[in-house]
């Protein structure tokens, strides 16, 4: 890890020992063994069509990583209820609905396991590598859907539901209706579901239209503005799968960012992409489950 975790990051990862981190995804799961911040060991499998195949065979995978592991942080790929630790529902898999993930294989591990919503995970691995003037962090991610989290003073917000950072469904005025029963969201007009199924193609292809381009480029920038409005961050991370856009989407962001600041009192966010290869997710599994070792979650 090139860049130190802000504030306490020395005496934070001196006192860090092995951590197992969990990443359960749509189309892939991966474990791994994390130490003092850094990602020391790692295995990743297709994901299984069913829960309880996909828990078996993480167990058997994590029993086999296991020695000298103090705590246990897992990334869901989907909906979930953190004060209950229960997957309320996976987009792509089976069977997750109902399963308390933690309690599963904190059984079966003999460790303390604490599991959370992938986007509020990579939040708390995109987090670590900020420097101190760079928080708080809204971190988007903007694949099929739209989902964000954000972090201040290294504390994930999760709100009382654990609905934080809903930003997919954020109203941005126009008239086309969504799958959540709304008109106008941010989801609708920007993701890359959306974009497929209004043009009939993949979305690379439709956003290499340099007009459908400037206006997705324009939808993004109202979008995040809005969030900068009510949260304030210093930073924005974009991940997920859009976010290969690269430059081609950070530049232009970055303009219309900072033109919306002008016409305000505030100075514009900084925005940066993230971690392309999904292995900060792990790192903010780590720390996610330095926090079940102290009982603290
Ligand atoms: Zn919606």
């Amino acid at each position: 890890m090139s860049r130190e975790r802000p504030g306490t990051t020395s005496a934070y990862y001196r006192a860090c020992v092995r951590y197992l981190a969990i990443d359960i995804g749509g189309s892939k799961t991966a474990v791994a063994v994390v130490s003092e911040g850094a990602i020391t060991g790692y295995t990743t499998w297709p994901s299984a069509s069913h829960a309880s195949e996909s828990l078996d065979r993480i167990i058997s995978t994590c029993l086999s990583m296991i020695d000298d592991i103090s705590a246990c942080g897992v990334a869901f790929g989907g909906v979930f209820d953190f004060p209950q630790q229960t997957c309320v529902r996976s987009m792509h898999v089976s069977g997750w609905e109902g399963t308390d993930i933690s309690s599963v294989l904190q059984h079966a591990l003999g460790i303390p396991v604490v599991t959370d919503n992938d986007a509020n995970v990579a939040a708390l691995g995109e987090y670590s590598l900020l420097d101190q003037n760079e928080d708080p962090l809204l971190y988007v991610t903007m694949s099929t859907g739209v989902g964000a989290a954000f972090v201040a003073n290294h504390q994930l917000i999760r709100g009382a539901h654990s609905m934080f950072g809903e930003l997919g469904h954020l109203p941005l005025g126009h008239d086309k209706p969504c799958n959540c029963g709304q008109i106008g969201c941010f989801e609708r007009a920007v993701s890359g579901y959306w974009l497929e199924t209004d043009h009939g193609r993949p979305a690379a292809d439709v956003l290499a239209d340099p007009e459908i381009h400037r206006q997705w480029v324009a939808d993004i920038a109202t979008g995040l503005w809005s969030a900068c409005v009510v949260l304030d961050p210093a930073m924005i991370v974009i991940g997920g799968g859009m976010s290969a856009q690269g430059e081609r989407l950070l530049d232009p962001l970055t303009q219309a960012l900072a033109q919306k600041a002008s016409k305000s009192e505030r100075p514009p966010p900084a925005v940066r992409l993230g971690d392309p290869t999904g292995r900060t997710v792990l790192v903010g599994a780590a720390v996610m489950a330095r926090e079940a070792e102290r009982g603290s979650r």
